[in-house]
């Protein structure tokens, strides 16, 4: 799916995800980040080294789940926009998204907003819980998004409005 509409379906994504039993241990780093290319602050953003690329740049990501905390530091990090923190234990019915976001208006905590999958589809509402947006981020946001636990790894996006995060 991903080479044919440029959208990556279950097939691709569902390949980056941790095994189950890490994936109910707590917050992990989802790198949808499919094709070889030249690029690695997401190597060099890890404070744990849990992203390998290695010598060869063009070399696809590699996580290691044993040192991986879902601290989300790499999502704001990435030029890709690729890199999603995703969190299932995180209430009763509900996972958590951390997606990157480099638009305006910045969503604030607390606000509903209207969240989207890969293919900009809309999937759910759901609730902003946290707004990352220090300096050394370079204006990409990092938000947190409160989502039905079956759609936590459908929902990558949220729909507002158009301007560029300048
Ligand atoms: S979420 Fe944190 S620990 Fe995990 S890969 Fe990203 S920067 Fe490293
Ligand atoms: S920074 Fe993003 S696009 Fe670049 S290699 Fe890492 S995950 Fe892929």
């Amino acid at each position: 799916m991903l080479k044919a509409t440029g959208v990556a379906g279950p097939k691709d994504w569902e390949a980056k995800l941790p095994d189950s039993q890490r994936r109910k241990q707590g917050p992990y780093v989802v790198f949808e980040c499919f094709q070889e290319i030249p690029c690695n602050p997401c190597e060099q953003a890890c404070p744990r080294n849990a992203v390998a690329i290695g010598e060869d740049i063009n070399t696809i990501p590699c996580i290691d789940y044993g040192l991986c905390n879902g601290c989300a530091i790499c999502v704001a990090r990435c030029p890709g926009l690729a890199i999603f923190v995703v969190d299932e234990t995180y209430a009763e019915g509900y996972g958590k998204v951390m997606i990157p976001w480099e638009y305006k208006p910045l969503p604030a905590k607390g606000d509903t907003v209207t969240a989207v999958g890969r293919d900009g589809k809309e999937v759910c509402t759901a609730e902003v819980v946290e707004v990352r947006n220090i300096k050394n981020q370079d204006r990409t946001a990092v938000i947190g998004l409160k989502v039905p636990l079956e759609h936590v790894n459908v929902v990558r996006g949220i729909k507002l409005g158009g301007e560029i995060n300048g």
